[in-house]
């Protein structure tokens, strides 16, 4: 893929470089370039451009805006001690939006042009590629929207895919702190034969409501229970969750109705290679409730890629409040690992990175 440039011709300064980088947040401040790339039936993918960040017009009867064809991914650049920057698994990333699009009759953006793409608007934003230090990062997202301007219903015949870039800080200021969970017992996220396992804009409108109301009850995030039964875990709206057992053995909740986490899939390895038995499997609310009041389970985790591992707290809900488990050993242990990785600070035993700049 041939990718054209035009640099920004007014880039941020180095001075406000330095302010937005020395307390990036997360979301809040976009790089000096975007890179777009359009598809027709006619010319496939084609048009392949780094240009200054900046909004975009839009037709109002653009397809996205009223029927929500839309997938999108989350990833990380980071910077290591030595200056040189990398990212996690990137292919993984383009094979999941490859996943998505198929799911919503998008076009497929092949792995390589996808990591092509990530790589070439890094290169060009490297300056704002944090530094090593408190586990700051360049959010990278990439997206595919419908921007064919017709109203009716149809896989688009225009798709625009972009990467915008934006700092982030570390998740957790002041150190890792359980999050404490709510269960909906009124909404779920995706049921058999959805989205759930797409990566969609859509997914995330499902989780609002039911997040409103996590949020209401005092709590961070709320854990999703399959559609049929209303007794299996799914995992939270943007995070996978993992059950470790007193006797070493891992549970995590099987694929199907789930997004398929690369932090999730990552652990499931690492795990094992830790010497875990792990079992993808379905795993009831029953089980949670049960396993931690006889203390079978130990520990409760939750992963994705803006917190990487996160220890799960109380479990709240109408029926009353599930403690938090014993331990968070083997969760910041896995924390730990990936972490070491991603910033050169542990060798990187699985080949897992992918060096940009
Ligand atoms: C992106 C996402 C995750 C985490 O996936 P990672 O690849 O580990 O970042 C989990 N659940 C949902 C719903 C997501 O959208």
């Amino acid at each position: 893929m041939q990718i054209s440039t035009t640099a920004n011709p007014r880039p941020v300064d180095d001075t406000r470089l330095a302010e937005i980088l020395a307390n990036p947040g997360f979301g809040q401040h976009f790089t000096d370039h975007m890179l777009t790339v359009e598809w027709t039936p006619q010319e496939g993918w084609h048009a392949a451009r780094i240009e200054p960040y900046g909004p975009l017009t839009l037709d109002p009867a653009t397809a996205v805006l009223h029927y929500a064809q839309e997938t999108f991914e989350g990833m990380k650049a980071y910077r290591h001690a030595d200056g040189s920057i990398w990212t996690f698994r990137p292919e993984q990333n383009a094979a999941r939006m490859v996943r998505s699009s198929q799911r919503l009759a998008f076009p497929e953006l092949p792995v390589d042009d996808f990591v092509a793409c990530v790589d070439a608007l890094v290169e060009a934003d490297q300056r704002w590629v944090p530094g090593s230090e408190g586990e700051k990062s360049l959010y990278l997202r990439p997206f595919m929207f419908a921007s064919e301007v017709f109203l009716g219903v149809r896989p688009a015949q225009h798709v625009t895919f972009m990467v915008i870039a934006s700092p982030a800080g570390a998740y957790f200021k002041g150190g890792v702190k359980p999050v404490n969970l709510w269960l909906s017992e009124s909404f779920t996220r995706a049921g058999r034969g959805g989205m759930g396992a797409a990566k969609t804009g859509g997914n995330y409108a499902a989780s609002l409501a039911a997040q409103r109301e996590a949020i209401e009850q005092g709590c961070d995030q709320v854990v999703f229970l399959d559609d049929q039964e209303f007794r299996y875990i799914e995992e939270l709206g943007g995070m996978n969750l993992f059950f470790v057992h007193a006797d070493g053995r891992v549970v995590t909740p099987e694929t199907g109705t789930i997004l398929e986490g690369i932090t999730r899939a990552s652990i499931i390895e690492l795990a094992g290679k830790l010497g875990h038995a792990v079992e993808e499997r379905k795993f009831s609310i029953d089980e949670w409730r049960d396993g931690v009041a006889s203390g079978e389970i130990t520990e409760v985790f939750a992963c994705g890629t803006a917190a990487v591992v996160t220890p799960v707290g109380e479990l709240r809900s109408p029926e009353g409040v599930t403690p938090a488990p014993s331990s968070t050993e083997l969760t910041m242990q896995i924390r730990e690992a990936l972490v070491g990785m991603q910033f050169g600070r542990a060798e990187d035993t699985f080949g897992w990175m992918h060096r940009v700049v």
